[in-house]
């Protein structure tokens, strides 16, 4: 049952909006946030704490700034890199063809 429980934990303290449900008074100010893709959020942080610089959209979820004018850029993905990739930034082409007349020798031997 892991993914009830992933389901169900997105659940559990679902941010600044449970404060409004408690009627607790304590002050409270809404922060605008704006993300790349032009979407606005305005969570409510009590007004004795610094607000965080970046906010996730809850839309898109990218970061989303206190600038209009200027979001944060969304996160530059890894570039994908294949398996070979991956092996031929640990070997030399030289190594490579040193394995691979290795190997192709080995084959010989086996054959007879
Ligand atoms: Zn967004």
């Amino acid at each position: 049952m892991a993914a009830g429980n992933a389901i169900r934990g997105t659940r559990v303290g679902s941010g600044p909006i449970r404060w409004a449900e408690r009627g607790e008074q304590a002050p409270r100010r809404s922060i605008t946030y704006f993300c790349v893709n032009g979407h606005e959020t305005s969570p409510a942080f009590a007004a004795e704490i610094t607000p965080p610089a970046t906010w996730d959209c809850p839309r898109c979820g990218l970061p989303a700034g206190q600038d209009e004018q200027a979001p944060p850029q969304r996160p530059q993905p890894e570039p994908y890199k294949s398996h070979l990739a991956y092996v031929k930034e640990r070997r030399s082409d030289a190594d490579g063809e040193a394995i691979l007349q290795e190997a192709l020798a080995r084959l010989r031997q086996r054959r007879g």
